[in-house]
């Protein structure tokens, strides 16, 4: 048959009997690793056909998009595929499986396939925690959390492997953590949409216990047996199985979404999170910031007037955020801030080390544990911790927890109320001080906080609410729950946001930037475009000229985060515009637009002066941190030439550099 390459595309869309990507790894591997792929069909397209092929999981939900050519064309039983291109979904499966020479990148997203066909049906909240998730739904005006059939109302975010090969999760997950910790993943919410090389991962990597590993892109991945998965796949995974707990409750399908993300969020992670509900097989129809979900739960339909400061000290980090909230349901972020190496994982581990001291000074010897043992502490610590919020005093016993010389040994201390707050003061201590920089950023004192919202499973500790009593001389608010408010948060603008036509529960919420945004100079040093708490929807525009005579292309690296060096701030991506006119140095120049949605999305675009010619640019992420200094070291300005750091010196220097 003839091959016409000039032919169309034609789209093609494969549902698989898999339930999920393990599923199709065991079914699929071998193929997807030499990139092709068998179709059986009675009507094979001819040698040569372009598809463009999007395949699906059983439950329909998307799992990858691929263009491939036919290769072979049996005139009955089938087409034999071989992949020209793939997304980032397939890109990382592949990569997982270990293939060696990836296909190109195809520019699609899962969330852009999605977006095309816009699903109907209920939309839920969910809450993506740290350590646990949870759906809500709105029903009679009243928002309330979905339980699973086991009456869970919380999903541990945990995915664990089992010896079997098989992946379990949440609960049965958690069940493992103790006994399997290297084939157990937690805290992916840590990790999501993260570069692998970024501060923040160097950090979290000796903290968990897991291996962590690079990813195709340099971006964050994790390695379970032998399969690298992606931190989308991980939160999919946990999403999916939120998502089938409100469909087991609600009895049909649910497709639609507000997943909600911590406030400090950098564009990557928001864009990796919505990458994840796409892959879990729902549409995002918003992300919204936790603490605007916490404050949702606690004044939607009140017709209050008031400034509420929300306090959310979760597992692992501590977010403080001021809101004011005004009668026709309007939510303003005004200030916020946070701490992402402060949360209840590091009440623990005071408490594991008090134990561990403990143990040597009751045995004598040093405690020698291996990583069961240690995790066995750390699980009894925690759980010390909590009994602790109900009790004055509790008995920690941890039975042979140690084997030395054929001897076993116990764990056995007696910890009070008291003992854990002398050892955790100083961390209560920064949450406050935190509190007082993001009140100061606006120049607001105690006295303007008419209600303090305590958020995450850390603030139920009896210490943390008498301190913010002392603090803020009042009495935290007891409207909200901990566990649920971000759950009922989320649905209660799922509600609003489906029945968009009914002015009454329409919601107008009003955000901040959480971190600056700007850009890496070639010194090194980072120059804020975007300044934190700025409130959004935002648009700024810069011009970036050529350094050299002649030179055809200009590279802008993007930064977001407070500190002055460039390179330790969380890196956004690489902005390239080619192909400029040849002009003398400073003639050619590019004018970069940033524009930064409600959603606090950032979408970038850049028109070339001379020619007036326009792009949309879409930012490059998968570069090194060796390759970022080479960038900056090539644009020719030598380290140190921002000597006059007054804001006229910035000015002059941005001049000579920027144009
Ligand atoms: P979250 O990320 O909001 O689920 O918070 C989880 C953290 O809250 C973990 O560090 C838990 O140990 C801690 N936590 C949960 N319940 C309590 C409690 N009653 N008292 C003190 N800490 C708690």
């Amino acid at each position: 048959m003839a091959n016409d390459p000039n032919a169309k595309t034609v789209a093609l869309s494969i549902r698989l009997q898999c339930a999920d990507v393990q599923a199709v790894r065991q079914s699929y591997g071998a193929e997807f690793q030499s990139l092709g792929l068998f179709v059986p069909t009675k009507a094979p397209r001819p040698i040569g056909t372009s598809l463009r092929l999007q395949l699906r999981l059983t439950d329909g939900a998307p799992l990858f998009t691929v263009t491939a050519l036919v290769v072979e064309s049996a005139r009955k039983g089938g087409m034999q595929l071989r992949f020209t291109a793939a997304d980032r979904a397939a890109r990382n499966l592949l990569t997982s499986l270990g293939t060696e020479r990836l296909p190109p990148l195809l520019e699609e997203t899962p969330t852009a396939s999605l977006r095309a066909k816009k699903p109907e049906g209920p939309m839920i909240g969910i809450d993506l925690g740290t350590t646990n998730s949870a759906a809500a739904f709105v029903a009679n005006g009243k928002p309330f959390v979905l339980p699973s059939r086991e009456g869970y109302n919380t999903v541990p975010s945990i995915i664990a492997l089992t010896d079997k090969g098989r992946l379990i999760i949440g609960h049965s997950a958690k069940g493992q953590m103790l006994t399997n910790p290297r084939r157990t993943v937690y805290g992916a919410k840590r990790l999501i949409g993260r570069a692998y090389a970024s501060p923040i991962v160097e950090q979290l990597r000796h903290r968990f216990q897991y291996p962590i590993v690079e990813g195709p892109r340099g971006e964050v991945a994790v390695q379970l047996g032998d399969n690298v998965y992606s931190l989308q796949e991980i939160s999919a995974m946990v999403l999916r199985e939120v998502k089938g707990i409100a469909q087991n409750h609600l009895g049909c399908p649910v497709e639609r979404a507000v997943i909600t993300v911590p406030a400090y969020y950098n564009d990557n992670q928001r864009q990796a999170v919505r990458e994840a509900g796409a892959l879990a097989g729902l549409h995002v129809e918003r992300i919204l910031n936790e603490p605007t979900a916490a404050a949702l739960a606690f004044g939607y339909g009140r017709k209050l007037e008031e400034r509420v400061l929300v306090f959310d000290l979760g597992g692992g980090t501590f977010d403080v955020s001021v809101l004011e909230l005004h009668p026709e349901n309007v939510y303003e972020v005004v200030s916020t801030g946070g701490d992402t190496f402060l949360g209840g994982v590091d009440f623990d581990n005071e408490i594991v080390s008090f134990l561990l001291e403990s143990f040597r000074s009751h045995h004598g010897i040093e405690f020698p544990g291996d990583r069961v043992a240690f995790s066995r502490v750390v699980d009894a610590a925690e759980n010390a911790k909590i009994t602790l919020s109900e009790q004055k005093e509790v008995r920690i016993l941890v039975p042979f927890v140690a084997l030395v010389d054929g001897k076993p040994y116990d764990l056995d201390v007696l910890m009070t109320r008291q003992k854990l707050e002398d050892l955790t003061a100083h961390l209560v201590d920064r949450c406050i001080q935190k509190c007082t920089e993001v009140l100061a950023s606006r120049k607001l004192a105690v006295t303007d906080i008419n209600e303090v919202l305590l958020v995450g499973g850390q603030s139920r500790m009896p210490y943390v609410r008498q301190r913010i009593h002392d603090y803020f001389g009042r009495e935290p608010s007891r409207a909200v729950h901990p566990d649920e408010a971000v759950a009922l948060g989320a649905a209660t603008l799922a509600d609003a946001l489906a029945g968009a036509s009914n002015a009454d529960k329409a919601v107008l919420l009003i955000d901040v930037l959480p971190m600056s945004i700007g850009l890496g100079l070639p010194n090194g040093k980072f120059q804020k475009l975007i300044e934190r708490n700025t409130t959004l929807p935002q648009t700024c525009t810069t011009t970036v000229a050529t350094q050299s005579d002649g030179q055809a292309a200009i590279d802008v690296l993007v930064f977001q985060g407070e500190n002055p060096r460039c390179l330790d701030n969380e890196y956004l991506g690489r902005l390239h515009f080619g192909d400029l006119p040849e002009a003398p140095r400073g003639a050619a120049a590019v004018e970069v637009t940033f524009r930064l949605s409600a959603e606090c999305l950032l979408s970038v675009s850049a028109r070339e002066k001379l020619t007036g010619r326009e792009e949309h640019v879409t930012l490059s992420t998968r570069d090194t941190p060796e390759l970022v200094k080479e960038l900056l070291a090539a644009a020719g300005v030598e380290d140190g030439a921002l000597e006059d750091r007054t804001p006229r010196g910035v000015a002059a220097f941005f001049k000579r550099v920027f144009g």
